[in-house]
């Protein structure tokens, strides 16, 4: 069996694959040399940028590499847990909640950490090369082409796993064959990043972990978030998201002077020694390729990770997506499947988490540009109404916020937030008159 790519997706679907596999091997340009120096690599250029793993992350990460939330500790990544996390909405702080559990460390690190434990599997290998096609034979995946320094290889598989990324050039290696192409849905966003790190003092008593967010009515085009986390070495990594019509700071001062804007932490952070270089990166769009409706596709082929949806990375919701797609590989290949037919229940199962974290983070993408979604009818108003009222309760409300988060660290889907009993806990919260909504789900009468 095969795997595209050598990323959180493509390890995670290694390790997945190596159950069920004789040998598996890992294509990668990068693997020419693995770096272990915790540098960025060229394949993952967002290496650099603050990579925060959310507790739905944490779960899979823990289950598909039994100890290694330790070994990350023991190598200096941080867990702060619930009372040393904070998250602001519009510089509110919001309520503690015992869910908080996220994992800080460089995007190096902890991708470093679980290639080497990948790569000890007995039957996991790496390949150092560029896939550049995949060769079909009656209706399947025959074979993987891909260049390396010596020249193109051809390799026959029996399964492959496309985890290229968010550059994944997927649909046209399936044009090529004569497949249709997965319909791509696209959200402009026109994000920019720059992450900056800053030697971390030992004396801070205050949060180690810190998410900064705007809802859509408070921007002042200034911030589109900000977070920042204590790594290892002793250091602080800040990162400033601002939209395309805000000039990016890129100069030490400037990112000085905005981190001033925000909480006590990211003033402590950036007043810290300047580490390296300010790194600045661009996130025009966010995409989402849909497998889960071609009629046809080859058998023997599953994509996961970016290469199937790549989300706003304020939300922080990509590592996690990867390694919960590689959950739904588990599932469907123990459910001992038919490989002559397409990998549909594995696209089944990956559109349910695909679906929910764009809903997370493009509903809150949309409603900024604009582009929210009309509340036409009346059950739709009355969604929007339980959605505003959770949101406004999830603020200062210990229930509403753990189930708020729970979706938003991707422990739970949207769907559980329109609960009944949470919509009437999140109305009250905020102080919505009784005879205003009824027991069943939401407010009397058609919202406007
Ligand atoms: C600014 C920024 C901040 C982010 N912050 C967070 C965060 O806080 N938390 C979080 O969870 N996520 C975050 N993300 C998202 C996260 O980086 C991605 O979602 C995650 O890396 C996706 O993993 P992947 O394996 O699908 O793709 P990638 O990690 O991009 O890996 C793709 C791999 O494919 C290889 N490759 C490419 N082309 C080929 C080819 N033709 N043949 C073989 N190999 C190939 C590359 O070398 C690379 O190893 C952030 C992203 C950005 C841009």
């Amino acid at each position: 069996m095969h795997v595209l790519g050598a990323g959180i997706g493509g390890l995670f679907a290694a390790r997945v694959l190596s159950d069920h596999a004789e040998r598996v091997v890992v294509i990668d340009p990068d693997a020419r040399e693995w770096d272990t120096s915790g540098a960025s690599r060229p394949g993952v250029p967002q290496g650099s940028q603050v990579h925060t793993l959310m507790p739905g992350g944490l779960r899979q990460l823990e289950r598909w590499y039994p100890g290694v939330v330790h070994q990350a500790e023991a190598r200096g990544a941080v867990l702060p847990g619930p009372d040393r996390s904070a998250s602001y909405v519009d510089g509110i702080g919001q309520v503690s909640t015992p869910n908080v559990n996220p994992l800080s460390s460089s995007r190096p690190l902890l991708e470093g950490l679980v290639r080497e434990r990948t790569l000890r599997l007995p039957n996991v290998e790496t390949a150092a090369g560029r896939a550049m096609g995949l060769v079909c034979d009656r209706e399947r995946v025959a074979a993987v082409r891909y260049a390396t320094a010596a020249g193109e290889l051809v390799q026959a598989t029996d399964f492959v796993v496309d985890a290229t990324g968010r550059g994944s050039r997927i649909a046209d290696w399936l044009e090529a064959g004569e497949w249709p192409r997965p319909r791509l849905e696209r959200l402009d966003v026109d994000v920019r990043y720059v992450t900056a790190h800053f030697r971390r003092s030992p004396d801070w008593t205050g949060p180690l972990s810190g998410i900064t967010r705007f809802s859509p009515r408070a921007t002042s085009a200034r911030f589109a978030g900000a977070a920042v986390n204590a790594v290892e070495d002793q250091r602080w990594a800040v990162m400033l998201a601002s939209y395309g019509d805000d000039p990016q700071v890129l100069d030490a001062e400037g990112f000085r002077a905005r981190c001033d804007e925000l909480q006590p932490v990211y003033q402590e952070a950036a007043k810290g020694r300047l580490i390296g270089g300010l790194v600045p990166f661009r996130h025009p769009d966010n995409r989402w390729r849909h497998f889960e409706d071609l009629d046809r596709f080859p058998a023997r082929l599953a994509v996961t990770g970016e290469a199937v949806a790549s989300f706003n990375p304020v939300y922080g919701q990509g590592m996690s997506s990867a390694m919960l797609h590689a959950s739904c590989l588990s599932e469907y290949l123990r459910g001992e499947p038919d490989l002559t037919t397409p990998a549909r229940h594995f696209f089944e199962l990956q559109h349910v988490v695909v679906a929910a974290a764009w809903q997370t983070s493009t509903t809150a993408d949309a409603a900024r540009l604009g582009l929210g979604r009309q509340q036409n009818t009346p059950a739709q108003r009355r969604t929007a109404w339980a959605t505003r009222q959770i949101m406004a309760a999830a603020v200062h409300d210990r229930e509403v916020a753990t189930a708020f988060r729970d979706v938003s660290f991707m422990l739970a889907h949207p769907a559980t937030l329109l609960a009944p009993d949470l919509v009437r806990a999140a109305a009250r919260a905020s102080g919505v008159p009784n005879g205003e909504y009824d027991d069943e789900y939401g407010p009397v009468g058609d919202p406007v």
